[in-house]
């Protein structure tokens, strides 16, 4: 049976949809199990690329769960992709790495894309035969988005680029790049707009090179490089929505998406090292007893759960908003900032609990331990999902 902290129920009453997607979970739980659980900790050692599961996602028609059924996707809700990140996460953060990106790129193509931009790339994108890479990042501009400096110059039907982007998950791997460029560097925020950038997956491209893998703490397996343009030739027709100078706010609606996926993979870790605690604690011994029977675990214990459950609904109730199409920066960032601190906290109870065991490789602690802290930084640092959490709280409670 379901409880706070293990397995959701999926089915709402009278939702006739209720049945595709707990069928749906269920073979994500097989996979997962069959294929994620088994060799997570090889792969993550040798900091190598997931081929075969990476093909399974595909065959699975992972890549096209959001991608609506016009465009030879599945349609699903935010929530149901939530609980599939959450899945695949308990497993391996990594994999659910490989998902984020590519759907806040189906997401800004699926609503901002011209009907050409649609049909040319979301079909592709369903069946995983081209996978996406999101790019705002550069070596001197994370949380300061407006401070980017590649340059995209409409020169005839094309855009020339120039300028380095940083820090892109799935950079190497992906066919499609949605990539945030200044068109205008006088005009601030206004002065930016995305282009989808299409290339071989691959070091080299004309016009593009892919750097080496940066060498991480944690989640590994999945490449985050960088990205140096060189007069590289977009057609203009790649040009997202096809109208300049909406590509910071665009940006911002799909990193809402991140967050989500932030938070949901926050929960699946977190579930992972709770999971682990509580069956440990009740069969290591100290003193005669299990160390479960001791109240310091007992309290430990209440906390993760506490905190899991909490965690899991806040990804839940964004995931909701963002479905309905109701603007949800608060929401989102509430549940990004609270899950990931959450999951941080509940990796490092879960190595104490463990003891010397939590920092040996054999037990899977050690690798929870180091990929929780990306959740902390990742799609907007916490200190700035505070900021907007603050900012946003002030225009509600505001007084005159
Ligand atoms: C593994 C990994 C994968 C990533 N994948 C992607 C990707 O696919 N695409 C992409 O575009 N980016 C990606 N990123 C980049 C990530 O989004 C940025 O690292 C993050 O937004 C922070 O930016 P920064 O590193 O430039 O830090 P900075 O912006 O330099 O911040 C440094 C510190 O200052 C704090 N700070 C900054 N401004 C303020 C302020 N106004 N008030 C208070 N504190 C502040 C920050 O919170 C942080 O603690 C990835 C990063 C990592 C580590």
């Amino acid at each position: 049976m379901a409880t706070a902290t293990t397995d959701q129920p999926v089915s709402d009453a009278g939702d006739p949809d209720a049945e595709l997607r707990e069928e749906l979970l269920a073979v994500v739980r097989r996979f997962r199990d069959e294929m994620i659980i088994p060799t997570a900790a090889r792969y993550d050692a040798e900091d190598l690329y997931p081929e075969p599961i990476v093909e399974k996602m595909k065959e699975l028609g992972l890549f096209g769960i959001t991608v609506p059924p016009e465009y030879g996707g599945l349609g699903l809700d935010v929530r149901t992709y939530a609980q599939i990140v959450e899945e695949l996460a308990y497993g391996w953060m990594t994999v659910s790495g490989f998902l984020n990106t590519h759907f806040m790129g189906c997401f800004l193509i699926k609503t901002f894309g011209t009907e050409d931009q649609k049909q040319r790339f979301l079909p592709r994108m369903a069946t995983g035969e081209i996978r996406g890479a999101y790019s705002l990042s550069e070596p001197d501009a994370g949380s300061d988005v407006a401070s980017i400096r590649t340059r995209a110059v409409r020169d005839g039907d094309d855009y020339v680029v120039n300028g380095t982007k940083m820090w892109l998950t799935n950079g190497r791997e992906a066919g499609v790049a949605v990539t945030l460029v200044k068109t205008d560097p006088d005009a601030a925020h206004r002065g930016m707009s995305v282009l989808l950038v299409e290339k071989e997956p691959g070091p080299r491209f004309e016009g593009i090179t892919v750097g080496p893998n940066i060498h991480k703490l944690g989640y590994r397996g999945v490449e985050t490089v960088e990205l140096v343009f060189d007069d590289h030739r977009v057609p203009a027709a790649n040009l997202l929505g096809g109208e300049e100078g909406q590509g910071f706010f665009q940006m911002m609606a799909a990193v809402e998406l991140g967050r989500i996926n932030i938070s949901a993979r926050a929960v699946g870790v977190a579930r992972r090292a709770f999971e682990e605690s509580i069956r440990y604690a009740q069969q290591r011994e100290t003193f005669g007893k299990p160390i479960a029977q001791h109240q310091a675990i007992q309290f430990k214990l209440a906390e993760m759960g506490t905190k899991l459950h909490a965690a899991r609904l806040m990804c839940y109730d964004a995931a909701d908003r963002k479905h309905r199409g109701e603007r949800c920066d608060l929401e989102a960032g509430m549940a990004k900032y609270f899950a990931s601190e959450a999951c941080w906290e509940i990796c490092q109870e879960a190595l104490r609990i463990h003891g010397g065991n939590g920092y040996a490789a054999e037990y899977p602690i050690e690798r929870l331990y180091r990929d929780a802290p990306l959740m902390i930084v990742g799609e907007g640092t916490n200190e700035i999902q505070k900021m907007v959490i603050g900012r946003r709280l002030l225009d509600e409670y505001g007084v005159d």
